[in-house]
């Protein structure tokens, strides 16, 4: 399998390269050169497949320069019981059923509760693989605004031959959100940054194009365009396609809550590969450039507004790419896939407030803008809507709505009494250079 850039300057890349890479040297996104498809024999007997069988079939077919064997350990270790707490039959993304054709799969009972856990463990052991092999050391550079940081941490702590240096804004992430990102110790380095989120992103660019300390490539990004994170994504497109199929159930459509579209690009390229989905229904907050773009064929980037489901406040998705390169640059042939939906704010409180007392289930705010937009969408047919938190992440936001508090799982509780350990700089890029020539 070779891979190419969505700028078409560069082509015949191995995984390998994608995944250190991250974002092409043209400035485009690596997309597979040629879409394999999945094995007849495997689509049928997809009912009686686990998540790790599905994985390693899926991965075969995008990653021809790992060993099978080899590639297998990774998704053993990546998707391992230790990392995504029990939950039954369905592990690790089990579907929970809401309504007569709505069912939630919840992506989130991995490390960091979140679904960015599938796609940074997979990418994390996948770099950890090559660079034993080259006995080479890497350092990533990332900086967030919160859940980003924690998935990456999380994703990368005690994986051999890398080194993590977090960047987040001072003052300005939750404390949670704080304790997930300067607790590890370990491989992780916090820094902790006095200045904006924005500030700690142009330090980690600077970081990336120093001549000094990048001068051979040392450093990486890790970020979320990288096709090492997305192509983990399509497991669970799959693995909730195959959960239905054992209930008898085969015409089954998407709803995917988006930000970036990372998430919603992994369930297109499945579809690609013949996992027979019906409608992908892209549910976005207020910040709905994409919908948009599928209502009126002009897509007009923008700044993103401030919402409660703010893991999906992107004004310029930088998947949108790969969505464009899928469907050769057709809004008409991409609504025939995709179906466009936005979300207010007070409709994504009524769908949470509603859905916790018609059933008792208890919806984080991205996932209840998926929920919403699945039951406005028209489709009669069963529609899986991915649910990629867990609602006590955004506890503040929720606690209100249902006038309940939210209890504290006790993965999260034992990091809340841990010892908070960050080096401390101010926005200045030779005080960052110190730190990293140091630690
Ligand atoms: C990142 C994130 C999203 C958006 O996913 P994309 O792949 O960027 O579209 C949705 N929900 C949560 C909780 C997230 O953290």
């Amino acid at each position: 399998m070779y891979y190419y850039s969505t700028n078409k300057q560069i082509k015949g890349k191995k995984f390998k390269d994608v995944l250190f890479e991250g974002l092409a040297p043209d400035g485009g996104l690596y997309m597979p050169e040629n879409f394999p498809s999945l094995n007849n024999k495997f689509l049928a007997d997809l009912a009686n497949k686990s998540f790790g069988e599905i994985a390693l079939e899926v991965g075969k077919l995008f990653i021809d320069d790992i060993p099978e064997k080899d590639l297998k350990e990774i998704i053993d270790d990546a998707f391992s019981p230790d990392a995504f707490i029990d939950c039954g039959e369905g592990f690790p993304a089990p579907l929970v059923k809401i309504s007569d054709n709505i069912y939630v799969e919840e992506l989130w009972h991995g490390p960091t509760m979140a679904f960015k856990d599938f796609g940074a463990r997979f990418m994390s052991r996948a770099m950890g693989y090559f660079l034993r092999q080259t006995k080479k050391e890497l350092k990533i550079i990332v900086a967030t605004s919160g859940d980003t940081g924690s998935a990456v941490a999380a994703g990368f702590y005690n994986v051999p031959n890398i080194k993590v240096y977090i960047l987040y804004p001072s003052g300005k992430v939750s404390d949670l959100q704080e304790k997930q990102l300067t607790t590890f110790g370990g491989n992780i380095t916090a820094v902790e940054v006095n200045g904006a989120f924005d500030d700690c992103q142009k330090l980690a660019k600077q970081i990336l194009g120093d001549k000094e300390l990048n001068g051979k490539g040392e450093f990486s990004s890790a970020n979320s365009i990288n096709f090492g994170r997305l192509l983990p994504q399509m497991f669970y497109y799959i693995f909730g396609f195959a959960q239905l199929v054992k209930k008898g159930i085969k015409d089954v459509n998407f709803c995917v809550p988006s930000g970036n579209f990372g998430n919603l690009t992994a369930g297109l390229i499945a579809k690609r590969i013949g996992l027979p989905i019906g409608m992908f229904i892209a549910a976005t907050n207020i910040n709905d450039v994409v919908p948009e773009y599928l209502h009126t064929g002009v897509y007009k980037p923008r700044p993103s507004q401030k919402t409660m489901s703010n893991s999906m406040d992107v004004g310029n998705p930088s998947n949108f790419a790969r969505m464009l390169d899928l469907y050769e640059n057709n809004a008409k042939l991409m609504v025939k896939d995709i179906i466009g939906i936005s979300v207010t704010e007070e409709e994504t409180s009524r769908t949470i407030g509603n859905v916790y007392e018609k059933v008792g289930y208890l919806l984080d705010t991205h996932s209840a803008v998926a929920v919403k937009a699945a039951q406005e969408s028209g489709i009669d047919d069963v529609i899986i809507s991915l649910s990629t938190a867990h609602p006590v992440k955004f506890k503040d936001a929720i606690e209100p709505i249902i006038g309940k508090k939210i209890e504290i799982p006790g993965k999260l509780k034992e990091i809340i009494n841990k010892q908070k350990k960050a080096l401390f700089i101010e926005n200045n890029l030779e005080e960052l250079k110190n730190i990293l020539r140091k630690n």
